[in-house]
């Protein structure tokens, strides 16, 4: 959950560290640290609490000697609290090794216990600090830090990416990797680690995988890769998609109202290349077999958060043109719940980072019952892509903000590429049918565009809402996921019970809720949708009137039906019932970051969230 950065190379280690932490100050900023070996040898080690900015300032207090070799991180703490001494690098054989952590060693209150027994002394309420004792007193027996960490990672239990340096060994900085991630980066007389590569690309554009269960050892000047048992493995190069400056706000207030507005763009990009003459292109899917998609007979959608309501988007559009069966689950639950799985369920995963650990560890069992999976991602060199048997990248470009946006609407058109594809495979739609979807598939970037014109209207809206306490969003069909996300934005972003409801379910409950002046979203379905669900919205809507509720309503560009019964109206452009949450959506991320930033929040960095949820 955290963020990792290790470099060997010239003497500009404390800048490369810093300025790679505030790439990656996104995935955890709870603390940050770092430990840098001066060229003396002697380790300075500086960590504090809070965010990258008074670890900044720390530096600037207290400063250390820049070196050539160093590691730093910014945490999202699991065991112990938030505090300095908490804050990594821990530190172990007296002080003269420093490691970092990503992750969660499970087995570390008996290792701990081990520790003590022999004599250790604990600095930290971490559960890393027992990793670095343990590495320390591997490294006083061997002399070597790569076999030091070799013979620990065996007994650790959990998910962890590590990083040690020791005073002994200038110029080398050791990584290790389980189930956490970490990708190298191949520069010209200096070398890299990072969590992502937006820890290096301002840097260098040319990265290496690591794989589960594999240790790397950089110096300036060469790469090694071993697995666990020390035999050397090969590494899988590439070239960074983006360069630093896609990670860089360009002038916007946060990164969220930058990926905002570029949503149009993530969806556009999304879909370049991939329909070519009338048909989908996606070879990638070709990895997953030869019949594999004629095959199955069910698809299982497995994401968390808001990539299971761009999941639950797609189920409704890939069963109607496939006609086979999706069900969609939360990660968590599906991994524990004794899923039935065979060689024709296709499970489909989907995650931004490609790391979220629940999505992961439901990716693995998955494969492991015989099923074949796919997975959706938006960042390369990723570990779920990897464990998966094929994968259609979405091409959002560097998603900084922690609450998720553009990637959101880039998964959904990418379920729905692949939801085309399959019928044209299966043969479920025909010549015209695809052709249709595909228009109005590929209208979708324009018409966003415009979406986002209402957003000065949103703000406005936004602003005289600052002390609302509870904020309700009602959905029908492909509208209930989008009630969802509208829900979870404003939650995430600016702390507000919020809850997001199926219209129809309302009158089974929810509508207990409803008093005078409580403020409800609805998504008001086309009244062109052929299932008449836009009268049946209206009906909830003069239901929630009559009892006082105040309805702001997304509504398509000339349904003027709908207007008599609303307080405010914002319009969406004219689409396909199945293509609207691609435009209904922008309005709820909007509302959502101008609420936060209306209450003075920091919409990037919410409270106690991290970007890529790296631990279970
Ligand atoms: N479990 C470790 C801690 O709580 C690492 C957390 C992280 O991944 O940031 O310090």
């Amino acid at each position: 959950m955290c963020g990792i950065v290790g470099y060997v190379g010239g003497e500009r280690t404390l800048g490369v560290l810093m300025g790679g932490l505030k790439r990656l100050e996104y995935r955890g900023y709870d603390s940050a640290g770092v430990a840098v070996l001066d060229p003396d040898g002697a380790l300075g080690v500086r960590k504090k609490s809070g965010k990258l900015q008074v670890l900044a300032d720390e530096l600037a207090a207290h400063p250390i000697r820049d070196g050539a070799t160093g590691i730093g991180h910014t945490r999202w703490a699991t065991h112990g609290g938030p505090t300095d001494r908490n804050a990594h690098p821990q530190l172990g054989d007296d002080g003269r090794l420093a490691l970092i952590h990503n992750g969660i060693i499970e087995n570390f209150a008996e290792l701990k216990q081990e520790l003590l027994d022999r004599g250790a002394v604990f600095t930290s309420d971490t559960d890393s600090e027992v990793a670095a004792l343990l590495v320390g007193e591997q490294y006083r027996e061997t002399g070597d830090l790569t076999e030091a960490l070799r013979r620990v990672v065996g007994r650790l239990h959990g998910a962890f990416t590590l990083l040690v340096v020791h005073s002994d060994a200038p110029g080398v900085v050791v990584g290790a990797r389980r189930n956490s991630p970490l990708v190298i980066g191949l520069g010209e007389g200096e070398n890299f680690l990072g969590s992502d590569v937006a820890a290096f690309v301002e840097h260098t554009r040319r990265a290496a995988e690591i794989g589960q269960d594999q240790i790397v050892t950089i110096t300036a000047d060469a790469v090694v890769v071993t697995d666990f048992d020390g035999v050397v493995v090969p590494m899988k190069e590439f070239d960074i998609a983006w360069d630093a400056s896609a990670a860089e706000k360009g002038g916007w207030s946060s990164f969220m109202a930058k990926e905002i507005s570029e949503e149009p763009e993530a969806v556009a990009k999304t879909l370049m290349g991939r329909v070519v003459d009338g048909r989908v292109l996606l070879p990638e899917l070709d990895a997953l077999g030869e019949d594999v998609l004629a095959g199955i007979d069910r698809i299982t959608i497995i994401a968390c958060g808001t990539a299971a309501y761009a999941g639950l988007v797609g189920k409704y559009a890939i069963e109607k043109w496939t006609r086979v069966p999706v069900e969609v689950a939360l990660s968590h639950e599906f991994r524990y719940s004794d899923p039935i799985l065979d060689g024709r369920t296709l499970v489909v995963s989907i995650s931004q980072s490609g790391e979220t650990m629940d999505t992961l560890m439901a990716v693995k069992y998955a494969g492991e019952q015989g099923a074949k999976t796919l997975s959706i991602c938006n960042t390369q060199g990723s570990t779920i892509p990897r464990e998966s048997d094929g994968v259609v990248y979405t091409h959002a470009g560097p998603e900084v903000a922690v609450a998720s946006t553009k990637a959101f609407v880039a998964q959904i058109t990418a379920l729905y590429l692949f939801g085309l594809h399959l019928a044209t495979v299966r043969g479920t739609l025909d010549d015209a049918g695809l052709a249709a979807q595909l228009a109005e598939l590929q209208a979708v970037p324009g018409k966003l565009a415009t979406v986002l014109e209402n957003g000065p209207e949103i703000r406005q809206l936004a602003r005289w809402m600052t002390d609302t306490q509870s904020v309700l969003f009602l959905g029908r069909h492909v509208g209930y996921p989008i009630a969802l996300e509208g829900a979870l934005k404003l939650k995430e972003l600016a702390y507000i019970h919020a809850e997001g409801f199926a219209a129809g379910e309302l009158k089974h409950g929810p509508i207990a809720l409803i008093e005078p002046g409580q403020v409800v979203f609805v998504i008001v379905p086309s009244p062109r949708d052929a299932g008449g669900l836009q009268k049946k919205v209206l009906s909830n809507i003069q239901e929630i009137k009559a009892r006082g509720a105040r309805v702001i309503a997304i509504v398509e560009a000339g349904d003027v039906s709908v207007l008599p019964f609303v307080d405010e109206a914002i319009r969406i452009p004219l689409a396909a019932p199945l293509f609207e949450p691609l435009l209904a959506v922008a309005p709820l991320h909007i509302f959502g970051m101008e609420l936060a930033a209306a209450k003075g929040l920091d919409v990037d960095q919410p409270r106690n969230l991290a970007k890529s949820v790296t631990v279970e």
